[in-house]
């Protein structure tokens, strides 16, 4: 890996200097510098002394405590603090680790550590009063923006393209939700595009821990250029945004399901499959094989769960005055999900099926716009939030930064830019 002073060689020195001033005093407000411990704890503690126990599906903090030798009254005390000070109720199998450290091999627990992720630790110690105190320790995280640029070749997926391009799989993820807002990955997506992809890899102790955000991203989609960029308004939240600060991400999605393939579009008539006269289709379908989650397109009130001959079992959701979601042919619905209930985006409300009218799994999927129904596919959707005028003021300045430092890593897989 190469640091930043590598990138002094090349021609642009000053430019890029100031870009990269400029990106991060804008970037990097989110890096809490409050609290902070360089890596790990317990340097003073021997190896012999210190057991650390990977929390595993049926463990309970009073067990695993127990297994330590502590008595019950300390238990709850350690369980009430833990719960008060740091806000850890129950322990999450296969990702939470507890540390527990002792003076010497036969001595009692002096010191326990409650890891909930890489960069936050929970310290436990007992006071010469007996009492048990509770620290919060938030580890200190070398952030480096990384650049990845990829192209679509004959038969590739989005997703083995991305891979092939260097692109860690939970990044992948994140840019296909952004991406499914404004793009159809199955009509969108032909060889020959390229993409790019800039975000963040949390780095401690010089080892990679996890990757952070995607803090831009562009694709040459068919339907033309879709580029987003992070962006951190002056009420302090965060969104992304496209190259003219029109919030990107929408209140609706136009397909559902991740990376499933249209079998039938939206039209004004069509044979039906079953009945066989022409009739109008008014929704696209989705091959999706039966028991398939169905994630609600957007945040909004269930205000149908029920079944008819033609939708099967089918969810209607009201998102707003405007629009109202269904999905039709469920095998089932999903359990928490009524009459009533109010969903988020991506939420699970049904898994698919061929209930109804159906020839084979697919999801049935409609949108409904005062009422009437609409293409999914080019229905224009309301972006969730735009950015007033200052906003957009600052946030085109940030975009010719970010532009600059991707001109900058562009072809340098090696470099990153270090915050
Ligand atoms: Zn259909």
């Amino acid at each position: 890996m190469k640091k930043a002073k590598d990138i002094m060689t090349t021609k642009n020195l000053t430019r890029l200097v100031v870009s990269m001033a400029v990106l991060m005093t804008l970037l990097a407000a989110y890096v809490v510098a409050t609290n902070r411990r360089p890596a790990f704890i317990g340097g003073d503690a021997t190896p012999e002394c210190r057991s650390v126990v990977v929390v595993t599906s049926g463990d309970t903090l009073s067990k695993l405590l127990a297994d330590q030798g502590l008595g019950h009254n300390e238990i709850t005390a350690i369980a009430n603090v833990l719960k008060s000070d740091a806000g850890i109720a129950t322990l999450r199998a296969d990702n939470d680790k507890i540390e527990f450290l002792r003076d010497s091999d036969d001595s009692p627990v002096s010191k326990i550590v409650v890891i909930p992720s890489p960069w936050r630790q929970v310290e436990l110690t007992c006071g010469e009063d007996g009492a048990w105190k509770c620290n919060t320790v938030d580890i200190e995280r070398d952030v480096h923006v990384v650049y990845r640029t990829g192209e679509i070749l004959d038969g590739d997926s989005f997703y083995l393209a991305g891979s092939r391009a260097g692109i860690p799989a939970g990044i992948l993820a994140d840019v296909y939700d952004l991406l499914a807002f404004e793009m159809d990955f199955e009509r969108d997506v032909r060889a020959g595009q390229k993409f790019s992809v800039l975000y963040e890899e949390n780095f401690s102790g010089g080892e990679k821990v996890d990757n952070g955000r995607v803090i831009a991203i562009a694709f040459e989609a068919l339907r033309g250029d879709v580029k987003m960029y992070r962006f951190r308004k002056s009420d302090g939240t965060s969104g992304y945004y496209d190259e003219n600060g029109n919030g990107a991400i929408k209140s609706l999605k136009r397909t559902p399901i991740n990376n499933a393939k249209i079998t039938s579009n939206f039209s004004g008539g069509r044979k039906h499959p079953v009945l066989g006269y022409t009739r109008a289709h008014k929704g696209v379908d989705f091959r999706a094989a039966t028991g398939t989650p169905i994630p609600a397109a957007g945040a909004g009130r269930v205000v149908a769960r029920s079944y008819n001959r033609g939708h099967g079992n089918f969810v209607k959701i009201r998102h707003n005055k405007e629009f109202e979601t269904l999905y039709a042919h469920m095998s089932r619905f999903a359990k928490n999900v009524k009459v009533g209930t109010n969903v988020r985006q991506g939420q699970i409300i049904g898994y698919a099926g061929s209930t109804g009218l159906s020839t084979g799994p697919h999801l049935h999927y409609e949108i409904i716009r005062n009422g009437k129904h609409v293409n999914p596919m080019t229905v224009k959707l309301p972006a969730i939030s735009n950015l007033g005028t200052a906003d957009k003021k600052k946030f085109l300045e940030y975009r010719k930064v970010v532009d600059e430092a991707i001109q900058q890593l562009d072809g340098k897989p090696n470099l990153f830019i270090q915050m």
